[in-house]
């Protein structure tokens, strides 16, 4: 955040997701308290780390089938105990909405249904282009470097993507400029505040290094959304055990590679959603006490 230099060595990661080479420090501002994935790669080469079947890409795809309204309305069940992002949003009437990542445009459509008028910003040129073809006008490009929007937006979204941007304050300053006075901001972040991130260090699901570039606690996202001229309204901490169980799997896997408890819990990982369910009480207590591995932080432009 503009900090003068010096830095404490948090830990030493690799890419778990794809397995892609190289070794990343996270570092914490001795100043701030901002964990950053330092050395990083840089904005013209962290594309690798993105390959065409990186996950997020892939889940946010729309058919235009029955079945999909079938899931949808199982979704919205689902939902009430396991809150997605659109839960999360406070009751606001339809207007002008903008989504920062907004990858295969499936939340622009959730809100499009709803009379939003969306549109969307994504750096991956292929997941774009899925967007645009349900309709929407998706801007390819990074935050930091797309033009200007001529008219303001009432909300704007950004769901687990600004822990990937290189330049977060000047990103998150951009948004404010584009909202309107009293307009929203919605993002969600893994939170490195938690005690799993420091249970499970470089074996911490949410890291997912080298593509999440700042590490967030509660404190810091306060502190870079107030600098970029944001009023923080409310932390939510989302009732969800996501991280830990996939952690407790990058963990057993690394003490035991290969081993009958491995494969058991790599098995168990695949059918974390189940598990997630059955231990509400759980992350609903973690969740009340700020533990969970994700974050949601609705924000306002002052009038
Ligand atoms: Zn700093």
């Amino acid at each position: 955040m503009g900090c003068p230099e010096g830095d404490d060595l948090v830990l030493v990661g690799r890419d778990r997701l794809h397995d892609l080479p190289g070794e990343f420090p996270v570092v914490r501002c001795q100043h701030c308290g901002l964990m950053r994935t330092n050395p990083r790669p840089t904005s013209e080469t962290i594309g690798f780390y993105y390959p065409d079947d990186y996950g997020p890409y892939q889940g946010t795809q729309v058919t235009n089938s029955r079945w999909y309204s079938i899931s949808q309305m199982l979704r919205k069940f689902v939902n009430v105990i396991l809150p997605t992002h659109a839960c999360l949003l406070p009751d606001l009437t339809a207007g002008r909405m903008l989504e920062v990542g907004c990858a295969s445009g499936k939340f622009l459509h959730e809100m499009a249904r709803k009379g939003w008028q969306v549109h969307g910003i994504e750096f991956s040129d292929s997941a774009a282009a899925s967007a645009r073809l349900l309709g929407y006008p998706v801007t390819t490009g990074q935050v930091e470097s797309v033009a200007d929007f001529e008219e303001p937006f009432d909300l704007v979204v950004g769901w687990m993507v600004i822990e990937h941007l290189h330049h977060p304050v000047e990103a998150l300053t951009k948004l404010y400029n584009w909202t309107r006075s009293g307009g929203w901001l919605a993002i969600s972040v893994p939170n490195a505040g938690s005690a799993e991130f420091r249970i499970f260090k470089e074996n911490w699901y949410a890291l997912h290094l080298p593509a999440h570039l700042s590490h967030f606690t509660p404190e810091t996202m306060r502190k870079m959304l107030t600098a970029a001229g944001w009023s923080v309204e409310r932390i939510q901490h989302q009732r969800t055990l996501t991280n830990l169980i996939m952690s407790a799997n990058y963990w057993v896997a690394e003490r035991f590679p290969d081993s009958f408890l491995s494969k058991m819990t790599g098995w168990i990982a695949k059918k974390q959603r189940y598990l997630n369910l059955a231990l509400y009480p759980l992350s609903t207590l973690l969740s009340f006490f700020g533990q969970t591995g994700r974050m949601t932080v609705l924000a306002r432009k002052p009038e």
